[in-house]
């Protein structure tokens, strides 16, 4: 089979429509998904970007045309979909959206039947389909149907209210500030927050495609506004959502915005005091705080490639527990084995409620570890002229390949490089327990980078 380019990204198929991805690349894309599918029931819904209900008809277009009977859900987080498709009798979603990224983007993720991302397997199958034009349309007896649903939010809130104790979390009152960024998880959190009995002040709430709040993405950057009115409002805890709802970056009561794998850290400590001695599943470029709360809980860790689809399939093999990234995705699995941001928040209330210490002070006593994450533009062939030299490197130190090469320095002090899945670029993860050692050992790594640079530069 000739190779094509890959269309599928670490998180199903982005780009900028008009752009990269025409109008008549999501008909046929839904047509190939459809075919992959067969003739089944489809849940279609799609994100607040304002390309988005464009880009559905035609993704609901190519699905009838396939034979799938569509069934749309129109405005919805992408977990809201995940949990509709698993709990229904349908052959697969599809949700349109581009996630975190800017407003100009969008894209599409594939939903098997158990409400988690397809596996990497089924994406090859798709981009051969499309390829090929392999699928077969159907003639006007046997086009598929298009009913409309949308009242699939009250479940899905129900079914995370269903995980946690209720009653204890509305005793505690506990005020919280969130900033859904004009994204989807406006939809169900504020409800969420509701029925726990929380006081609420709710930033960005507007569902709005060019996202003029603060941006899609999370960060400590762009959740400044967060931060203060968490201080402001004399909040016990703040949380800012990405743009389709299924990742969650949290603030303590002092206004302090934490990495993901921080906060999962407290999630994962929580969900491990409930559920004992089940495995924890992260991918391999997480911190190692992970490990520290994990063993202490006699769990075990497992690592995977980088990408949601990798963890949550991970997670279904190993009937772990829970799951993590450091970008702020916390899989809960009695939930569904997936990011949804709306759990992750509900789990945090139950946390505070369970503990007589603020949200600061949890923070602070995790271990300490000192992290640097750097990324570089370099070509291809230069990224595997960087990954053979840090293995030359590397010789005799403990090595990692899951996912480009992770070398332990030592036992506290390990160094990630990592190409993208979808860029010319090379990322480098860095962490150590003390700050010094964390320094040298990235400027050393850095000098291999930099050295192809200069290679490239006097061809
Ligand atoms: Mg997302």
């Amino acid at each position: 089979m000739a190779s094509h380019k890959k269309l599928f990204g670490t998180n199903g198929i982005r780009g900028v429509p008009r752009k990269d991805l025409t109008l008549e690349f999501f008909l046929e894309m839904a047509q190939s998904i459809g075919e992959h599918f067969g003739a089944v029931k489809v849940m279609l819904g799609h994100d607040g970007r304002t390309s988005s209900p464009t880009l559905a008809r035609a993704v609901s277009g190519g699905l009838m045309s396939v034979g799938c009977n569509v069934v749309f859900l129109g405005l919805v987080p992408t977990p809201a979909l995940q949990y509709a498709v698993k709990k229904s009798d349908a052959g697969g979603g599809i949700m349109i959206t581009a996630s975190h990224n800017p407003p100009e983007y969008n894209g599409i993720k594939v939903i098997s039947t158990d409400g988690v991302e397809i596996p990497r397997e089924d994406e090859t199958k798709i981009e051969s389909i499309y390829y090929e034009k392999s699928y077969k349309l159907k003639d006007y007896e046997h086009v598929g149907t298009k009913t409309i649903k949308d009242d699939i939010v009250g479940s899905y809130i129900e079914a995370i209210l269903s995980h946690v104790d209720v009653d204890k979390i509305r005793k505690r009152a506990l005020k919280i500030v969130i900033d859904v960024g004009n994204g989807v998880q406006a939809l169900a959190v504020p409800k969420v927050l509701d029925a726990l009995g929380c006081k609420t002040l709710a930033l960005n709430i507007e569902i709005d495609g060019s996202f003029p709040g603060r941006g899609s993405e999370p960060n400590p950057q762009t959740l400044e506004g967060l931060s203060r009115a968490v201080r402001e409002f004399g909040a016990d805890v703040g949380v800012g959502f990405d743009g389709d709802g299924d990742r969650s970056v949290f603030c303590d009561d002092n206004g302090t915005v934490e990495h993901g794998d921080r906060s999962c850290a407290l999630l994962v400590d929580h969900c491990l005091s409930k559920d004992p001695k089940r495995s924890v599943v992260t991918n391999i470029a997480t911190s190692q705080v992970i490990d520290l709360i994990a063993t202490k809980k006699g769990s075990e860790v497992i690592r995977t490639r980088v990408g949601s689809v990798d963890v949550s399939r991970r997670i279904l093999k190993t009937d772990s527990l829970v799951g993590l990234e450091e970008n702020g995705g916390f899989f809960y699995a009695p939930h569904m084995p997936v990011r949804d941001g709306a759990m992750a928040t509900a789990l945090m209330l139950e946390l505070l409620s369970s503990r007589d210490q603020s949200l600061s002070a949890l923070f602070s006593a995790l271990p300490k570890l000192h992290q640097k994450k750097l990324k570089y533009h370099r070509s291809k062939e230069d990224i595997s002229r960087i990954l053979k030299e840090v293995s030359r490197q590397a010789e005799g130190k403990t090595k990692d390949t899951t996912d480009g090469i992770k070398v332990w320095e030592s036992d506290t002090t390990w160094v990630l490089i990592r190409p993208s899945g979808t860029e010319p670029i090379v990322r480098l993860f860095a962490e150590s327990d003390v700050a010094d050692t964390l320094d040298r050992t990235v400027d050393r790594y850095v000098e291999i980078i930099q050295r192809f640079e200069e290679s490239a530069k006097a061809e």
